[in-house]
């Protein structure tokens, strides 16, 4: 019996593959000797896509256009991609049998590791996890237990919720509350719309309560920054049950674990970044995206969805309500939100009491600078230091200069394979490209002129550490970003001293700006944001709003009000004075208008063909034969346009740009125009892929 969803294993040239059955037809277009027969069904009669499952990858590749074996691919565990592996067990656990109870009113006897780990269990129930953590012995004497008969294996059981009591409810919060929960019944989606600390996930865990103790499954999704141990903690602290979590820096084995839980209803809460969305969960009840603005929740490579909108769509096929939550809505939520799609539930207050953050603007013009920080600045940190207070100095660029030039003849410091300066790591002594990884030694003299004039232009983190040290010689320094925070638990242990409330200065980049509640943090220094106010990219400024928003809520989040410091050159620009006078809400408005004035996304739907090749005559060969073969309709095509980096890792990237006002016709042009580009022959040169909704360029 064939059934969609099953592994089977299938000849492939001279290699044998995994592949899955995703749907079982009776007929073929095909002679009968060009297809394969399958060798093996590697999980016997089980599937592991479930139909919901299929139905939304189904609707994934067509939507995306992506090749549906890789669409497939990226929802299994790793280890059912390849041969060998396959649907674990059940787990099981182990209990207390009558005459082991029996058992334990005699006296110990000669058989004391057995009687200590008959008692053990005598007090409930135990997994082999928790029987491993218990004794190293624990498989030799279980098995004598289970021998005797006093103690019996059986599958293991959900565990029931047992939450405890939250705070009680500010009236914002309740509203939203009793709205997810029982407002709408089946799919509707809201977004939660929350100032920092406003009680979001306060919020979150009322909902899952509800959810839970009905005997539902829940599914939240986080950013990969913000998926923390203190979040996970927090979850099952109050729920009374173990979370499960699930990201990409897991093992394969822990991965495949989450996901045989998830499938067979152990797992009732799962945690995870975007991959956990296709997780198989018959008893999905609802499904929560935490910052939902956030850019990691879109794929950027290979199979390009966006987690957000597929959530959606999965929620909507379900019939089952969908919470976005975020401080700073992406301006598509926004829109959503604003035309009534999406219900909006607004927290404006801050939970804990605290007043939101004063803002200062720092004109730049004039200022006397210390390795980017003003002299103001410099005096307001020594001012909260001096309080015994903590202070959070933000710049989103790590290393120590982002340039290394010439005074001499301009010579500067750039990549070999990519339109990219080498960011200067001084303490490492090495010239690093962020965009492809390519490392150069630090040259002591100019390359070009040999001149002994090389110095550092602009600022990193590692710079803003080496001139707040100088300046604060007595003050603990703790520096958050990918260099310095390099192994597991580095950040735990980092953040744990920030918390210990001790004075102290936070150096950092987006790493910082998430999530974090760190009560003695009363003055943050953002450094640097004026590139986003006149970039190329027309989605720089709605980011830029949002890292602000972020980073500023990192501010008084508990007693002690709070200050932001920002740093900038253009303190008339219009949008930032919307955002630090009216607010983020305001801000996204006058973004949206723009957009809608200039028929951009949200207010247009757009798709690039993307194609890259050593050879820059190859791509824009190919892309112009593209362009010719594009068929008639209401969406439009654009270009060939370099990319935003035209060189990168040694290729050279261009794109088209297809743009319409209706998605239907962007997809029905799209879908007629896939048949044609497979046919042309200067495809075969280079790499090529279709990206809808695209968030970069
Ligand atoms: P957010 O997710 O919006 O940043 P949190 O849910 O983490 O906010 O809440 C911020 C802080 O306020 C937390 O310490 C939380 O325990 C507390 N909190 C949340 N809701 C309430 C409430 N209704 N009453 C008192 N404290 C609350
Ligand atoms: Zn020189
Ligand atoms: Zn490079």
């Amino acid at each position: 019996m064939h059934t969609a969803g099953q592994r089977v294993v299938v000849p492939f040239s001279h290699r044998k593959l995994v592949g899955v059955i995703v749907e079982v037809s009776n007929r073929s277009d095909l002679a009968i000797d060009k297809l394969a027969s399958v060798m093996d069904y590697p999980d016997g009669e089980q599937t592991v896509l479930t139909t919901e499952v299929l139905a939304l990858l189904k609707w994934c590749w067509r939507y995306y256009k992506h090749a549906p074996g890789e669409v497939v691919f990226n929802a299994l565990p790793p280890l059912l991609r390849k041969i060998g592996g396959t649907i674990p067990a059940a787990p099981v656990e182990y209990r207390l049998t009558p005459a082991g109870e029996t058992r334990l009113l005699e006296p110990i006897g000669r058989i004391k590791a057995q009687f200590g780990l008959l008692a053990k269990i005598q007090e409930g129930a135990v997994t082999e996890s928790q029987l491993r953590a218990l004794t190293p012995a624990w498989r030799k004497t279980l098995s004598q237990l289970i021998e005797k008969e006093w103690v019996q294996s059986e599958t293991q059981q959900r565990s029931t919720l047992n939450p405890t009591r939250g705070p009680e409810l500010m009236d914002e919060q309740r509203l939203a509350m009793e709205a997810i929960s029982s407002g709408h019944k089946g799919y509707h989606c809201h977004l939660l719309d929350g100032i920092t600390g406003s009680g979001k996930t306060e919020v979150y865990l009322r909902v899952l309560e509800q959810v839970l103790s009905k005997g539902g499954q829940a599914l939240l999704l986080v950013p990969e920054i913000g998926l923390t141990p203190q979040l996970v903690n927090r979850f099952r602290e109050r729920l009374g049950i173990e979370p499960m979590v699930t990201h990409s820096g897991l093992n394969e084995g822990q991965r495949l674990q989450t996901w045989a839980q998830a499938r067979s209803g152990l797992a009732q809460l799962v945690i995870g970044t975007r991959s956990a969305l296709f997780l198989p969960m018959s008893g999905l009840q609802m499904i929560i995206l935490d910052e939902e603005h956030d850019a990691s929740f879109k794929q950027q490579d290979g199979f390009r969805y966006s987690s957000r909108d597929v959530a959606v769509k999965r929620a909507s096929g379900l019939d089952i309500p969908v919470v976005l939550g975020t401080a700073t809505p992406s301006l598509e939520t926004y829109s959503n939100a604003a035309g009534g799609r999406y219900s909006w539930h607004r927290l404006r207050q801050r939970a804990t009491g605290a007043a939101e953050p004063r803002w200062r603007v720092l004109d730049l013009i004039q200022q006397t600078m210390t390795g980017g920080i003003s002299s103001i600045a410099m005096k307001a940190i020594g001012e909260t230091l001096g309080k015994g207070e903590q202070a959070l100095i933000f710049l989103n660029r790590r290393g120590y200069a982002p340039v290394i030039l010439c005074h001499q003849c301009g010579w500067h410091g750039a990549c070999q394979h990519c339109d990219a300066n080498l960011t200067w790591h001084k303490a490492s002594r090495r010239l690093l490209c962020h965009h492809c990884e390519s490392v150069a030694v630090v040259p002591v003299t100019c390359p070009a002129c040999g001149a002994d004039a090389l110095e550092g232009a602009g600022e990193g983190t590692e710079q803003l550490e080496q001139v707040l040290a100088k300046a604060f010689p007595d003050t603990p320094l703790l520096r958050f970003d990918r260099d310095s925070v390099r192994k597991k638990g580095e950040f735990e242990r980092l953040s744990m001293q920030v918390k210990a409330g001790e004075s102290c200065l936070l150096v950092g980049t987006q790493m910082l700006a998430k999530g974090h509640h760190f009560p003695k943090v009363t003055l943050v220094v953002i450094v640097n944001l004026d590139q986003a106010l006149y970039s190329a990219d027309f989605r720089a400024l709605e980011r830029m709003g949002q890292l602000m928003m972020q980073v500023a809520g990192r501010a008084g989040r508990d007693q002690l009000p709070g200050e932001v410091i920002l740093q900038t050159h253009y303190p008339q620009h219009e949008s930032l004075l919307t955002l630090l006078t009216s607010g983020y809400e305001a801000f996204a408005g006058d973004i949206c208008a723009d957009r809608r004035a200039a028929c951009l996304p949200p207010y247009s739907y757009q798709a690039l063909l993307r194609s890259d090749a050593r050879e820059k005559d190859e791509v824009r060969r190919f892309l112009n034969q593209a362009k010719r073969c594009f068929p008639a309709g209401d969406a439009l095509i654009y270009g060939p346009f370099p990319a935003m980096m035209e060189r990168r890792s040694g290729r050279t990237r261009w794109y088209l740009l297809v743009q319409a006002n209706k998605r239907s016709s962007l997809h029905r042009q799209l879908d007629e125009w896939l048949l044609q580009l497979q046919k042309l022959s200067s495809a075969r040169k280079v790499r090529w892929s279709v990206d809808v909704d695209p968030q970069d360029y």
